[in-house]
Order: C-alpha cells, then sequence, then structure tokens
C-alpha cells in the first residue's frame, strides 16, 4: 500500500515541474466521469507518454496517491474532494501497421476502431461505442457482443510503478476473466499503448451474439463487413442508451453499473428454486461462465421488481429508461444518490433470489 500525505498545490507545482504535466487545482471529477459525480481533486494532465511516466514517477517518488483517469467512463467517484492527485492520460497517437493498431494509452476508443474500419480493417467492430480510452479496454478486458479485448489485444506497453521498467505484456501474462484482468483494482502498473490484431481483408470477428448477429441476417460464426457491423452495434447500442449523448440522460451512467453474476455450480440449484419460489416455472437466460454459470444481471434486477427509469421521474438517479443494468444521473444526482440506488437494486435481487450483485465500475471514496 503507498503512503500518503497532504501535499500544498505550491509543493506540488515544484514536484511536478519539468514532467509535462499541465497541473489544476480544484477540478470538480463530475466533469471527467460519464455519471457526472465527484468531488474535486488536483488534476495533473498528461498530453505525452513521456509525461505520463515523469508524472506517476515524480508522485510516487514523492509519496503522493495517484488516481488514474482516462475517460471517466468506469468510475464511481465520492462527492468528497479528493486526496489522490488525478493523473489523466489524454495521449493520443494512433499508427496502423499491416495487421494491427497501436494506440497510446489515451487516444479516444471508438476513434481508434473507427479509424481501423475506415482504413479496411476488421475485428475490433464489435466494440464500436464503447465510451473511454484505449488504455483502459486492457483493464476490465471491455467487451461486448461477443466480442472482448482478451479476443484481439496482441500485446500492451507497462510501466511498473515499484521498478520503473516499461515493458510489453501478452495477453497471456494479464489474467484476463470476464470484466478483470491483473490490472483491475490494482495500482502498480500503467497502461501506456495497446496494441491489437486486425484482420487486413476488412472482414468482421466471427459474429458470436444472437442480437447483432439476428439483425444482419447471419448466421453466428459467420463474418460480415467490418464496417457494417459498426453501424449495426452503433445502431443497437443508441437503443440502449449505450453510445455517450450528453443531451441524453440515458447515457449519463457508467454502462452496465452490475457485472452478469457468475454463481458456482453448486449454488446454481438454490438459485434456481428461489426464481422459482418467486416467479414460478419461467424460463430463466443463463450462460456457461468460469467455474459455474452466469446469469444475466439486467433480467434478475427487472424480475426482482426494479422496472426502467426505477424510482420513478422524479428521482434525481434512475435506472436507465432504456437499459435495466444502467444506473444513471438525471441531471442533479450527487454520487451519494447513485450509491444509494446501486444499494437498494444490490440488496432487493439479493432478497428475492440470493445472488450479490458486484459493481463493475471502480469506485473511488465510496463502498456499495
Ligand atoms: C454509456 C457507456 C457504455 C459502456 N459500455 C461498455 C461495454 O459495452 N463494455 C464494457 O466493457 N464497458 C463499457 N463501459 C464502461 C467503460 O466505457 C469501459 O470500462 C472503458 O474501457 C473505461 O475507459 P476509461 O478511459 O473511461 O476509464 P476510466 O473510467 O478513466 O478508468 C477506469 C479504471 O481504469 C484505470 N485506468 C484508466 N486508464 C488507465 C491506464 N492507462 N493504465 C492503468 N489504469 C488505467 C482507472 O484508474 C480506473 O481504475 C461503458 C460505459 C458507458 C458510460
Amino acid at each position: 500500500m503507498r503512503t500518503s500525505r497532504a501535499v500544498p498545490a505550491d509543493e506540488l507545482r515544484q514536484i511536478l515541474a519539468g514532467t509535462g504535466a499541465v497541473v489544476r487545482s480544484a477540478v470538480p471529477l463530475a466533469e471527467l466521469t460519464t455519471l457526472r459525480v465527484g468531488g474535486r481533486a488536483t488534476v495533473a494532465d498528461c498530453g505525452t507518454t513521456a509525461a505520463l511516466v515523469a508524472t506517476v514517477q515524480a508522485l510516487d517518488t514523492a509519496a503522493i496517491p495517484v488516481l488514474l483517469v482516462a475517460g471517466g467512463s468506469n468510475l464511481l467517484v465520492s462527492d468528497e474532494d479528493v486526496a489522490s492527485v488525478v493523473v489523466r492520460v489524454v495521449t493520443e497517437g494512433v499508427e496502423f501497421g499491416a495487421d494491427s493498431v497501436t494506440a497510446e494509452a489515451g487516444a479516444n476508443w471508438d476513434d481508434v476502431v473507427a479509424k481501423s474500419v475506415r482504413a479496411g480493417f476488421g475485428g475490433l467492430e464489435c466494440l464500436s461505442g464503447i465510451p473511454g480510452s484505449a488504455g483502459a479496454t486492457p483493464v476490465q478486458n471491455v467487451g461486448a457482443y461477443g466480442v472482448e479485448v482478451a479476443n484481439l489485444l496482441r500485446r500492451v506497453q507497462l510501466l511498473d510503478r515499484a521498478t520503473g521498467d516499461i515493458h510489453w505484456a501478452g495477453p497471456d501474462e494479464l489474467a484476463f476473466g470476464y470484466r478483470t484482468s491483473r490490472l483491475k483494482h490494482r495500482d502498480d502498473a500503467v497502461v501506456l499503448a495497446v496494441e491489437f490484431a486486425l484482420h487486413p481483408d476488412g472482414t468482421s470477428a466471427p459474429l458470436r451474439y444472437g442480437e447483432l448477429a439476428q439483425r444482419l441476417d447471419a448466421t453466428e460464426g459467420e463474418t460480415r463487413p467490418a464496417a457494417v457491423v459498426r453501424e449495426t452495434v452503433l445502431g443497437l447500442r443508441a437503443g440502449k442508451g449505450m453510445v455517450l449523448d450528453p443531451a441524453d440522460h440515458d447515457t449519463w451512467s457508467a454502462g452496465s453499473f452490475f457485472t452478469n453474476p457468475v454463481v458456482p455450480d453448486g449454488e446454481v440449484d438454490r438459485v434456481r428454486a428461489a426464481i422459482r419460489d418467486r416467479l414460478g416455472e419461467v424460463s430463466v437466460p443463463t450462460y456457461p461462465g468460469t467455474g459455474g454459470v452466469k446469469f444475466s444481471a439486467g433480467w434478475l434486477i427487472e424480475r426482482a421488481g426494479f422496472a426502467k427509469g426505477f424510482p420513478g421521474a422524479e428521482a434525481p438517479a434512475r435506472l436507465s429508461t432504456k437499459h435495466t443494468l444502467a444506473l444513471t444521473n438525471r441531471g442533479a444526482a450527487t454520487a451519494a444518490d447513485i450509491v444509494a440506488l446501486a444499494r437498494t437494486v444490490r440488496d432487493g435481487v439479493a432478497e428475492r433470489f440470493g445472488v450479490v450483485l458486484v459493481p463493475e465500475p471502480v469506485t473511488v471514496g465510496v463502498e456499495l
């Protein structure tokens, strides 16, 4: 665990002088997160990889706690001022090889996908429309529409904060799992760049997601032109409020707030019995999971009595009106409002079905 101490602004500027970071004081994190909640922090904007490395190393040497933030789309930050210095990853470089793309960590992820499709490459199109940065995609093994970062990532460039070593690591070193990796909930490494394998012939990854395949009139496992798949994915996502739109409060979220729970094999019968007790004989959507059976968090939430838009039009924090799994800020919500809603939903599902939902976003200064 890193030690910490409060640092006066002048001293901090001195510590970061020469790193290339642009330092700003008292920045509301509500302006840097897609849930649009979070107290103030000192922010160091790092526009080059060299500045990112130098800034993190200078803060580590001075024993000042660091919070890495890029797109802020997977973060729930408390309403209190944040003690850590926010190191903001705003690098941008993107380069294509014969069958790959390399992006600096701060590059906007959807721009990387759009550029790769425009350049005639396939592979990333199912991950279209996901907010945030390229460098954060390995952190939680970002996934959508049947594709995960783990399927496509060739390597990731890491700064090891303990040793200062900068090296490339392959997917086998990252312990990828469902919405997790060895980088999630840890702070010992900074992602500096990512490299993804692409299909130079412009075909999509094999279609694995029923709804998407159906929309494309394809059978699962078939491919389609990447550009066509991208447009279809963007359409499906927009219908669920899963493409950022400042005018649409259904998108003021962190995406899916809970992961789909993987119930260990030995507990599946108990959960199925609890569902039967409450709902009678119903068809329960499940998927294979590692070490158990994956249930649909959205289905459990709805069947536990939390409809889209819960708890109603007056509430500052509500379930999205388009997608039960997104907790949304209707404009005036605080982090405390989001947390209260998350607890109500989690506790309701646990009480009715005996499944404890786990939040997907990284929480800072708050606990559910
Ligand atoms: C509308 C919406 C839809 C979404 N849909 C999906 C989806 O379909 N699938 C999915 O998987 N996710 C989805 N998300 C979640 C989110 O977009 C992804 O997790 C995204 O990769 C987060 O990127 P970010 O740059 O915003 O990360 P941030 O929110 O800035 O950070 C998230 C975590 O990663 C760490 N981090 C950030 N950058 C680095 C770095 N360079 N090195 C080390 N650690 C770092 C941060 O410290 C933090 O712990 C969605 C979110 C929203 C708002």
